[in-house]
């Protein structure tokens, strides 16, 4: 295996920009912290990933562990639902993070995420602050970033150069100790608060005569409890029977405290869940079989395996719900910001049957399955694969993302062409002698089949394929003087940068072959 390389997070934002990926939410104003608007080779390549999602989980989910067919229905459920649906589940009463106030800057920070390290200084003893999501592995890198800043004023800096000792979480820090940590953005020593929770749903107001008291609802956190309130609806409107599973992708939205890491966390994203509904007693054997075929669907659409992992939790990280001896595990993905450490892409977790029985008691409504076969009621345990499309299709932005001195656009985006936007480009060599009239026509011979095709005739040959290059388009088809007397083209590739000719009737039949079961 290769030695993995750190990306510079920077030239791929910079790449998102300027070929239309990601932008700035409300850019012209400035922005709005922890909100990303998609481009239009994003969106496509956004709506490619939640397709394959949809197609390989609901359409065709992989078979199951004793072979034979894998029972899922899909769902599209509202983002505002009652109020108490939230209570039910625990988010108005648990979903807070720790939160950190600087009274001097009026920054904000999320307790967890603040690592501290010890320096004598500013008359004493100085506990330093950098910023790291990922833990005190990802902190010596923030370390690092923080020495190189050149902001950073005369006397902290000083304290920096010979701040040392392991990275210790703020939060184990003791009151007094607090007292004398610098914050991130101080200039004096004791300006942080103590860690209070805040809650991350974003509350609003139903109705043209609603208050905050009486019709307050809240946009949604997550979209699995979508499917909960829905469990009696599907099995009694739809064939499916115990094991099975429900399927939904859709918006999601969390207050963060530090929305960071280009769309890595945001405010508003979107999530690929499915609550898989079983026997308690199979729970074990349904949980294996998602977490491995889960794993395995990242690594198809060409996640290298050195930079994705599957890391089961300790005992100790357990969510609530999740019973002792339950799995729950993570799939992470190896991001520049987080390398070499790793950001979680996925969270796969027995559930138990923690949310229907919560949904059972607050709304009196029996969320039990009668199993006909057995002649006996239960309530079904549940695993939660539970992704995030934006998550996902940052990974797949920083994996494509190619340095390439040799070539004419330096970089190119090397996309697995399942979910590259653009799927093929047809070139007339000149824009002219009957050519462009052959080019068309492939053209909608290929719009008709496949999604995004891309017609270019203007520039050099050179440029256009530079331009598809860096949009990740695999296959690029020139129309020439030959093509004119013996219909062949020249098809380019964009890894290996060969050129074959084919005849020009072969061409939808070697792109399906290459595309698989993506359109
Ligand atoms: P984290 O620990 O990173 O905050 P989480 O464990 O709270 O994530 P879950 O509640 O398990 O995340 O949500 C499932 C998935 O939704 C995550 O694996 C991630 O891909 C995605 N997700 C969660 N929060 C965000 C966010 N703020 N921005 C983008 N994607 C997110």
């Amino acid at each position: 295996m290769s030695e993995p390389t750190k990306k510079s997070m920077d030239e791929i934002m910079a790449l998102c920009k300027r070929r239309g990926f990601v932008f700035q939410a409300s850019e012209i104003y400035g922005g709005l912290n922890g909100f990303w608007d998609y481009g239009p080779l994003g969106a496509q390549l956004k709506k490619n990933l939640r397709d394959a999602w949809w197609a390989d989980c609901v359409l065709n989910p992989p078979a199951a562990p004793g072979g034979g067919d894998v029972a899922m229905v899909g769902l599209d459920t509202c983002i505002i639902q009652h109020p108490k649906v939230w209570e039910a589940s625990g988010h108005v009463a648990g979903f807070n993070d720790p939160m950190v106030d600087c009274r001097e800057s009026k920054k904000r920070y999320r307790a967890d995420h603040l690592w501290v390290r010890s320096a004598t200084g500013l008359d004493g003893q100085v506990f330093l602050v950098c910023l790291a999501a990922g833990g005190a592995e990802e902190a010596n890198d923030a370390w690092g970033a923080m020495k190189r800043r050149k902001d950073v004023p005369g006397p902290i800096w000083d304290l920096l150069v010979q701040a040392s000792g392991t990275d210790r979480a703020y939060t184990d820090l003791s009151p007094e100790q607090r007292a004398a940590v610098l914050g991130p953005d101080a200039s004096k020593p004791g300006s942080l608060t103590d860690p209070r929770p805040f809650n991350l749903m974003f509350p609003t107001i139903v109705g043209a005569t609603g208050d905050w008291e009486t019709n307050k609802a809240y946009l949604r956190p997550e979209t699995a409890q979508g499917i909960f309130v829905n469990f009696k609806n599907v099995v009694d409107t739809s064939r499916v029977r115990v094991p099975f599973g429900i399927a939904q992708t859709g918006k999601a939205f969390r207050n963060e405290v530090t929305p960071r890491n280009f769309t890595f966390r945001s405010r508003e994203f979107e999530q690929m869940e499915i609550e898989f509904f079983c026997r308690p007693e199979d729970a074990r054997e349904w949980y294996v079989y998602w977490r491995d075929n889960r794993l395995a669907w990242w690594r198809s659409l060409g996640l290298a395996s050195d930079n994705l992992r599957l890391r089961e939790h300790d005992a100790d990280e357990l969510a609530h719900y999740a019973k002792e001896g339950a799995g729950t595990s993570d799939i992470e993905y190896r991001f520049p910001f987080t390398f070499p450490g790793f950001g979680e892409l996925e969270g796969v977790s027995h559930r138990s049957d923690f949310d229907l029985r919560q949904h059972q008691q607050h709304s009196g409504v029996k969320m039990d399955y009668f199993d006909q076969e057995r002649n006996e009621r239960y309530i079904p345990h549940v695993i939660e694969p539970s992704a995030g499309l934006d998550r996902g299709v940052l990974a797949l932005l920083c994996e494509a993302y190619t340095p390439d001195p040799e070539r004419a656009s330096k970089v190119y985006m090397k996309f697995h062409p399942r979910i590259a936007p653009i799927k093929a480009a047809v070139f007339p060599l000149v824009n002219k002698d009957g050519m462009p009239e052959v080019a068309e026509r492939l053209r909608n011979d290929l719009r008709a089949r496949f999604s995004m095709i891309e017609y270019d005739a203007k520039q050099s040959i050179g440029k256009r394929y530079a331009r598809m290059d860096e949009a990740g388009c695999p296959f690029c088809f020139t129309i020439d003087g030959e093509t004119l007397t013996d219909n062949s083209v020249t098809v380019r590739d964009r890894d290996t940068l060969s050129q074959e000719r084919i005849a020009l009737d072969a061409v939808v039949g070697y792109l399906a072959d290459r595309l698989g079961s993506a359109r």
